[in-house]
């Protein structure tokens, strides 16, 4: 990952044969495919290959090949489902190189992050995989007339439905955890990044996990995504994507009640008290909102600054904003790439007259660069209030709001003031207010004086409109497994005797 020529040659092959056969679905360990949609790359716009475009009945013969291959599953030890997980962990290792310039190229994510995708991928399996054996533990409760034991149980044939920022990391993410609780798996990838979800598949079929166990429908939200939510031999929905397509899920699951766990969009507040480590502040605050192209749910996209030290922490920040490089993703040197698609592109780029209208200062950025492909500039929005749309939307780009705040009292009310509730992050020294704040903070993660650093025994998830659930450690397994309690009687206790 030396330079940009040398990774446009090392991507070229791997292209031309994506190109020559396309994305199929993979249902059953077999490539099946119909109708197609043509995927592009959002750097040129260039043509990547055409991808199977799922119906209902390729989401019918998916969900019954994944209940066909349960059973066994199901009933393979955990030892050896921990054995063929850290087998596909090692292959995900081996194709790294690969996997990453394919995610750059299909979604314009930097290289620089993408480097590591395909280990914190290969990391995620390994973690789950060494989970495996302990899954179906229990508790043993003893009353006096019954011995109560309980056990876990794969909950059955599982959806995993996966957005387009991330996604080979994201796909590892859900996938794992349902594949060494024991389900079998039909994944739904997003439309706009099909690439490194079938790279994935590909990788675990030929690691040798059986035919079946994993399947894979192509297409869009709205027909393939949809006909997964609503099959009945389907038994829960792991979703990553926006709220509102969470609230459609959760309707379109109702007639089968489905379970569902959400991960959704987020509005994330880094609050900067005046006794921060002001340097350490500015680059975490930087990095969690222009890391990702800002497609990223965690990112720190609503900078709350004290007053007292606002007007020279948000002149560094934009001094730093305007010299973050925009170029091709597959440049070592790029810091943002271009966004994932032309559609998206236009949400981004309209909160810049938004901003101008509601009388936001635009301090760094609300410009695109000239030339192809779905780019913009790095953009910082001071002089905000917190009833903007530029402080309440997710915009999910390379886009930051700064608003101040005069004391602590008014930096939770604007914190909390949000539909979301995903991450936060606060920076100060005091320590009790730290553990004050923090008490009262609206929101499922928060990092003090740390930037997001992810340690998968944690749980992961939201509040309010950012989610329902949480990932990490064993709470992936308490989704994907349902508890059973078996009681035996330990002697003749008396039962109420009826028509006696
Ligand atoms: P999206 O909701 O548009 O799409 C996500 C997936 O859902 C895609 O595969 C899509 O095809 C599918 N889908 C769309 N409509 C559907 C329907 N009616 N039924 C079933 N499936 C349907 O989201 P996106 O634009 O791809 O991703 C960006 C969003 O994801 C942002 O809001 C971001 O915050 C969120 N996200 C959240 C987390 C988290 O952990 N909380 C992580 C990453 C991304």
């Amino acid at each position: 990952m030396t330079d940009l020529a040398s990774n446009t040659a090392k991507l070229a092959p791997h292209l031309a044969a994506l190109r020559e056969t396309g994305i199929a679905h993979r249902i059953g360990g077999q490539d099946v495919t119909g109708a197609t949609f043509t995927n592009h790359s959002p750097v040129d716009d260039s043509v990547i290959c055409e991808v199977a475009r799922g119906t209902a009945s390729d989401i019918d013969a998916a969900a019954q090949a994944a209940k066909d291959a349960f059973p066994a599953w199901r009933d393979m030890s955990g030892t050896a489902r921990k054995k063929l997980l850290h087998a596909v962990a090692d292959a995900i290792e081996a194709n790294a190189e690969k996997i990453a310039l394919c995610e750059a190229w299909d979604t314009g994510q930097p290289i620089r992050f993408m480097a590591k995708a395909a280990l914190r991928g290969a990391e995620n399996f390994r973690f789950f995989a060494d989970r495996a054996p302990a899954a179906r533990d229990g508790q043993h409760l003893p009353s006096p007339t019954l011995m109560n034991v309980t056990t876990r149980v794969p909950i059955g044939p599982v959806g995993v439905i996966t957005p387009w920022n991330t996604p080979f990391m994201l796909s590892t993410w859900k996938i794992a955890p349902a594949l060494a609780a024991g389900c079998t798996v039909v994944h739904k990838p997003a439309e706009f990044s099909p690439v490194t979800a079938r790279l994935l598949i590909e990788i675990a079929e030929e690691a040798g996990l059986p035919p079946g166990v994993w399947n894979m429908v192509n297409g869009f939200g709205e027909e393939a995504g949809k006909a997964l939510t609503e099959h009945p031999a389907i038994k829960a929905i792991a979703f990553v994507g926006e709220s509102k397509t969470g609230s459609m899920i959760q309707a379109q699951g109702a007639p089968t009640l489905k379970r569902v766990h959400f991960e959704l969009g987020g509005k994330n507040p880094v609050v900067v008290f005046d006794d921060a480590d002001l340097p350490r502040a500015l680059d975490a605050a930087i990095f969690m909102l222009y890391s990702l192209n800002g497609e990223r749910c965690t990112s720190s996209s609503r900078l709350l600054v004290q007053e007292s030290i606002a007007e020279q922490f948000e002149a560094e920040l934009a001094t730093r904003v305007s010299n973050i490089r925009v170029g091709n993703p597959l440049d070592p040197q790029t810091e943002i790439g271009p966004l994932i698609h032309e559609t998206h592109w236009k949400k981004v780029t309209s909160y810049f007259d938004k901003a101008k209208s509601e009388g936001a200062t635009i301090s760094a950025g609300g410009t695109c660069p000239d030339g192809p492909g779905h780019f913009v500039n790095p953009t910082f929005f001071t002089a905000a209030s917190n009833q903007m749309a530029i402080a309440q939307e997710e915009i999910f780009g390379p886009v930051l709001t700064a608003i101040r705040f005069k004391d602590e009292d008014e930096a939770l009310q604007i914190a909390n003031d949000i539909p979301y509730g995903l991450t936060a992050y606060v920076w100060t020294q005091d320590i009790t207010r730290a553990m004050r704040f923090t008490g009262g903070l609206e929101a499922g993660m928060i990092w003090v004086n740390s930037e997001n650093v992810r340690h998968l025994p944690t749980p992961f998830g939201g509040v309010k409109a950012s989610g329902i659930g949480r990932d990490g450690g064993d709470w992936s397994f308490e989704f994907y497994m349902e508890q059973k309690h078996i009681g035996f009687a330990t002697g003749t206790h008396k039962i109420p005797r009826l028509g006696a």
